[in-house]
């Protein structure tokens, strides 16, 4: 694949981009042009900070302007979905949308974290059918985690959250597909490790310097255990540090990171993005920021 070093936007270029707050953090700008750059597309992809109040307005100017697609992140996610003229069934599940398409006059919203997560848990090689799934958190990207998995075929599903009320609700919105489901505090974490064969880190701890890390003792766990941080960091994360020090496997979140935009790719234009391409831009991206 070639990099097409002579491109400049045009009358006719393509705008995508992200609705977010905060965004400046934000790789996907970086694997996208990477991207669209890789394979010739006339396309640009930029990161818009907007406020709560905000997003409806954003979100129908975008669309008036002819933007071609959308991503949305934190916090905006839910709005995005109830904006929506069409919803697949995984931004359904999810209670959440990711990604925005203009489609003929109308809005459609997708959801690709929880396939997302499972392309990157396939690329590694990790398989989530018929394994115990421990899931520590119950926010948006959980929701979406905790719906892949359990379509994926998990046979039990432990949602630990800082407020169980939190991990109860999570549970009674996903569609569970035979998957048993049980909701528990923090915790409680150290009682069901030994169960578990795939442990996934989604709340936003982490995220800001000296925070806790959610869970760090691992001496429970069953050799085996694969273990996922939806964070991600160069060098990886505090929480990752501890889960590699007991031996286990551990991932950080560019797979799923990648692969949701991946996905998204085929919203927007019918074809699934160069994972590949996006990979070592956002790995570019994060050396150049020094997280
Ligand atoms: P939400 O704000 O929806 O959820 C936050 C979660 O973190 C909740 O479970 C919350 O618990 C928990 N939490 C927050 N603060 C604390 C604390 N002090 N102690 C214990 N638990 C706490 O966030 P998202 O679900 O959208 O995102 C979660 C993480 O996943 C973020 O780090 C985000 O960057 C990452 N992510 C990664 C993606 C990827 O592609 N790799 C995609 C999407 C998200 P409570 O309910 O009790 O408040």
């Amino acid at each position: 694949m070639g990099v097409d070093d002579q491109w400049c936007p045009g009358p006719t270029t393509a705008l995508l981009g992200l609705l977010g707050n905060p965004v400046a953090h934000s790789g996907s700008p970086a694997m996208h042009n990477a991207a669209f750059r890789a394979v010739g597309r006339d396309a640009c992809y930029l990161a818009f900070h907007v406020d709560e109040r905000d997003v409806a307005a954003a979100i129908n100017g975008l669309q008036a302007i002819g933007v071609a697609g959308l991503n949305v992140t934190v916090p905006h996610k839910e709005q995005a979905l109830s904006l929506a003229d069409r919803v697949t069934p995984r931004a359904e599940a999810a209670g959440a949308a990711n990604v925005l398409a203009f489609k003929d006059g109308i809005i459609v919203a997708d959801n690709t974290d929880g396939a997302g997560f499972l392309r990157a848990l396939t690329a590694a090689g990790v398989e989530v059918d018929g394994r115990a799934v421990l899931l520590i958190g119950a926010g948006g990207a959980a929701r979406a985690v905790a719906a892949a998995c359990a379509a994926a075929g998990a046979t039990q599903l432990v949602v630990a959250n800082r407020s169980p009320a939190r991990a109860e609700a999570l549970l009674s919105q996903v569609p569970l597909a035979g998957a048993v489901g049980v909701a528990c505090p923090l915790t409680a974490v150290g009682h069901w490790l030994p169960k578990a064969q795939l442990v996934i880190q989604a709340t936003s701890l982490g995220l800001k310097p000296g925070d806790p890390v959610p869970w760090s003792d691992w001496a429970g766990a069953r050799p085996g255990t694969t273990v996922v941080d939806l964070l991600y960091k160069a060098g990886g994360t505090p929480f990752m540090h501890r889960v590699r020090d007991r031996g286990l496997t551990v991932l950080d979140g560019r797979g799923m990171l990648v692969w949701q935009a991946a996905l998204a790719w085929d919203l927007w234009f019918g074809q699934l993005g160069p994972a590949a391409v996006m990979a070592a831009a956002l790995d570019r991206w994060l050396d150049r920021k020094g997280d």
